[in-house]
């Protein structure tokens, strides 16, 4: 097919005598392009393009197949895409890589119907591990079961045989443990609620194996450390899951720093199949964030260290995001904020003023709140110190999930220049009772990603994987149809975007947000060759067909990390 056109170039280039100019490694050739360019032309909003040329890790043209024949070589591959879908890889602002690795690597009870099956695949893990090993595992969520109720240390006891196990809730903000894993950890009747934490008792005060935020940190600390075998193998799980779903930037928060030094080994080897930026600690004292920060260059493109991330709060899901007024299911709650605001301005001052970009992970209004304060303090005192950012005077400070807002907290949003670092999909999983934590009205300006773009507000999307799954699919869904997957519930339908909308802010907005928009997120000469191949067009797709959209090709830095078999 290719070489049929070969006329048309050589007769081109007869025709303006042009010398022959550098050659590409690779064209990918008869596919329909979505660059993320505007073109506001009647058919399309977005420029569509037919072929790609990669040079390196860059794109050298792009253009119709023939146009680009000019750049083929003796040694040029030329990859015929067969008309699909290419578009700008997924940059997914918000993950948890080690996490995600982990949980693939434990019991994974992720969509568990029922307590009893909680217990099933708990001791099938129970009788293939060794005396004494701690069992490990999440993703588990009471509100899909038959009766909602949170399981306690007795229902894990029972299967256990002795062996400690905690089990993370799907929300990573509360946990299970069972009698062991508590004796392990020190947990007893006379023990106290952690600052930002709580441990659940019985009506006797005996803990019941339920761990709020911070209150899981004592059996964290009492689990031997992975091995670097084990962290390695979960990162390497991980990343699969990522290439396989067309995820070619990732923004992360793994801090372990052993997690860093993984993704070292991984570069070096040539197996660093995304791009990383590795989030630091907020909390980690500013010489040791600086130490981290240089310690590797922050202008590989391919990993580096990012912003610092802290948390206001904990999860709506738990009851323990922070709100302006208390849940409307819990009348005596308002959530746990985890500091004290006059310290964390200080403390956000200090690290701004030092050049770190923050991002604070904010649930309830009440937090989002703390996070924009501290965020006011610290711009002006960065401006009048006319202090650097990581570009220029930038620090382009984000608020992580953001997910109940105020009005008025959406406009300062704007005034401060705050972007909004969302996931769409945790849309699908919190509209079964959002709005019983909150009651209408604040559910109403929940999850409110269209108001932030109308106000102005950089959008980033993401997926907090493995809180949710990775696919970048389910979240361009969430976001233009606000409606269960089955499509039985909708929640507050006025807050869709449109499809344009929703894959820019996986895109762009996402790369904006790690200061990278000019080297990815649209399909032009010069930017990162990282770009996907869909087996259809999302932009032209019913949203029930883009839920089941498979990804046939990711392309990483012009290299394919992915195909479909
Ligand atoms: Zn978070
Ligand atoms: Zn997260």
């Amino acid at each position: 097919m290719f070489a049929a056109l070969s006329l048309h170039s050589m007769l081109g280039e007869a025709q303006n005598g042009a010398p022959s100019g550098p050659k590409a490694d690779v064209i990918f050739v008869h596919a329909n392009v979505y660059t993320g360019v505007p073109a506001n032309t009647a058919f399309n909003s977005i420029l569509r393009e037919e072929a790609i040329a990669v040079r390196g890790d860059r794109i050298l043209a792009t253009g119709k197949t023939f146009d680009l024949e000019k750049y083929k070589g003796p040694q040029t591959q030329v990859v015929d895409l067969g008309g699909h879908f290419v578009m700008p890889g997924f940059n997914d602002a918000h993950l948890h890589l080690a996490d995600g690795g982990a949980q693939r690597l434990g019991v994974d009870l992720k969509g568990v119907k029922s307590l009893d099956e909680l217990r099933q695949r708990l001791a099938e893990k129970v009788a293939a591990a060794k005396a004494g090993e701690w069992i490990l595992g999440g993703g588990w969520d009471e509100t899909l079961w038959p009766v909602n109720v949170l399981p306690n240390r007795w229902d894990l006891d029972e299967v256990s045989m002795g062996r400690p196990v905690l089990l993370d809730r799907v929300d990573g903000h509360l946990a299970v443990a069972n009698t062991r894993a508590l004796q392990l950890a020190s947990i007893t009747l006379a023990s106290r609620d952690p600052q930002g934490g709580k441990i659940d008792r019985n009506e006797n005060g005996e803990p019941t194996g339920i761990l709020r935020d911070t209150a899981e940190r004592a059996v964290y600390a009492a689990i031997p450390p992975p091995t670097h075998d084990q962290l390695r193998r979960g990162i390497e799980v991980a990343l699969a899951d990522l290439a396989e779903h067309g995820i070619t930037s990732a923004q992360d928060y793994s801090p372990a720093w052993e997690n860093f030094q993984i993704y070292e080994e991984l570069e070096k080897e040539g197996k660093l199949t995304a791009r990383i930026s590795a989030w630091l600690r907020f909390d980690e004292s500013v010489e040791e964030l600086a130490k981290k920060r240089d310690s590797h260059p922050q202008s590989d493109l391919m990993l580096h260290t990012g912003m610092l991330k802290g948390f206001m709060d904990g999860s709506l899901g738990g009851h323990t995001a922070a709100l302006l007024q208390p849940y409307a299911d819990d009348a005596q709650n308002s959530g746990l904020p985890r500091y004290d605001p006059a310290k964390l301005n200080d403390m956000t001052k200090e690290r701004v003023l030092a050049g770190f970009q923050i991002g604070f992970h904010a649930i309830g209004d009440r937090g989002v709140q703390m996070a924009l304060d501290a965020f006011a303090e610290a711009e002006k005192a960065a401006r009048e110190a006319h202090a650097k950012g990581p570009s220029g005077d930038e620090f382009r400070l984000r608020i992580e999930h953001a997910q109940v807002t105020t009005p008025q907290e959406i406009a300062r949003f704007k005034e401060l220049n705050v972007i909004a670092s969302m996931q769409p999909s945790h849309v699908l999983t919190d509209m079964r009772w959002a709005q019983d934590r909150l009651g209408p009205q604040r559910a109403a300006t929940s999850y409110a990603w269209l108001a932030m773009l109308n106000k102005g507000v950089t959008l980033a999307f993401g997926t907090d994987y493995p809180v949710e799954p990775v696919a970048p699919f389910r979240g361009l869904y969430a976001a233009i149809t606000r409606k269960s997957e089955n499509g039985k519930q909708e929640y507050f339908p006025e807050q869709r975007l449109t499809i344009d909308q929703a894959i820019a802010a996986y895109t762009t907005g996402s790369a904006f947000a790690e200061f990278e928009e000019k080297e990815k997120g649209k399909l032009v000469p010069g930017m990162l060759a990282d770009f996907v191949v869909l087996d259809r067009d999302v932009t032209a797709s019913s949203p029930e067909k883009i839920l089941a959209t498979k990804v046939l090709r990711t392309v990483v830095a012009g290299k394919t990390v992915y195909e479909a078999k």
